[in-house]
């Protein structure tokens, strides 16, 4: 069975690897953080102390990296370049830039490696339940290749050549940012109103205005008070910049979305570094006063 290495051992990439170990294939991990590579161990993975020894012998690397500058300061050093043998296929499943995912791809297949993208929707649960959304883009020669691969993480849809869905990832996640950034000023007015939230979200939930949000953040991360969904406020706010800029590349309407990222910016900006992005409805709550006050 084919041999895949799997950079980026986090919240994400930790159940993914797992996945694969139970599908039976062999998972040479790298992390930087020591505890992410100790972890692939106690399941059956073989963890190694830098990417170039990882990438050793694999034919598939699969990339779950925070952002573009480190997906690229990995897979484009010299060494791990060195390390990769000729004909492998690089799939980046990180949220990166999709116009610097094409410019990898063309730098990589001058030296003989193949690239596609491949992020993914689902949260933390999605991975450990194998029921992501992946979106892929790439030739339809590589996808075929990997999709045994993709298809141990969830449903594949193939959203066009490489870069596509890495559009399509910053995309949804702009969608996403904003309806958790709506609903938490809604969720709020009701509440000063006198509507309970969780009545609230029950009548949205059994309306239009429902959303991803409504339905899984509010009721799992919320109202609960635990903030604990896995995915930071800092790798959402990426995603909502990386989806406005590709629309000011294409000159598509964008002064909702601008007006969004606005407030994410604020709300990065004094919240912790590490903090969840379903902390975003408590900052809404916690600066209600002085945002209601610059309205009047
Ligand atoms: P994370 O911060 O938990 O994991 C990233 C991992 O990369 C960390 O373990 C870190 O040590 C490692 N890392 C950083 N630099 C490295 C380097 N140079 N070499 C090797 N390892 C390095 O982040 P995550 O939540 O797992 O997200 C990973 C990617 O998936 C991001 O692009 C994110 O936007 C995306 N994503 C996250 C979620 C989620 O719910 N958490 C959902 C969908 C997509």
């Amino acid at each position: 069975m084919t041999t895949v290495a799997f950079i980026g051992l986090g919240n994400m990439g930790s159940p993914m690897a797992r996945k694969l170990l139970d599908a039976g294939y062999t998972v040479r991990g790298f992390d930087l953080a020591e505890e992410a590579r100790a972890k692939l161990g106690a399941v059956g993975g073989l963890a190694f102390g830098s990417p170039a020894e990882a990438v050793n012998g694999a034919t598939t690397v699969i990339l779950m990296l925070p952002n573009s500058d480190v997906v690229e300061s990995v897979i484009a050093s010299a060494d791990v370049e060195a390390a990769l043998a000729t004909n492998t296929l690089v799939v980046d499943m990180s949220s990166s830039e999709p116009l610097r995912s094409r410019a990898l791809e063309q730098r990589l297949r001058q030296k003989g490696i193949r690239f596609v993208d491949a992020p993914v929707s689902g949260g933390v649960k999605g991975a450990e339940n194998g029921v992501l959304t992946v979106m892929a883009g790439g030739s339809d020669e590589d996808l075929a290749e990997v999709s045994a691969i993709l298809e141990c993480f969830g449903t594949v849809k193939h959203a066009g050549q490489v870069g596509a869905g890495h559009a399509a990832k910053a995309l949804n996640n702009l969608m996403s940012a904003t309806h958790l950034l709506v609903s938490s000023e809604a969720i709020l007015a009701g509440q000063s109103f006198g509507v309970d939230p969780d009545l609230l979200l029950q009548i949205v939930n059994g309306s239009s205005g429902k959303s991803g949000s409504t339905e899984n953040k509010w009721p799992n991360f919320i109202l609960p008070g635990t903030y604990n969904s896995g995915f930071a406020l800092k790798l959402m706010l990426k995603d909502m910049k990386i989806a406005v800029d590709l629309a000011d590349q294409v000159h598509a309407a964008s002064r909702l979305s601008h007006a969004a990222v606005q407030l994410w910016e604020e709300a990065a900006a004094e919240l912790p570094d590490n903090a969840d992005h379903t902390e975003i409805a408590r900052w809404v709550a916690a600066t209600s006063q002085e945002s209601a006050v610059s309205h009047r």
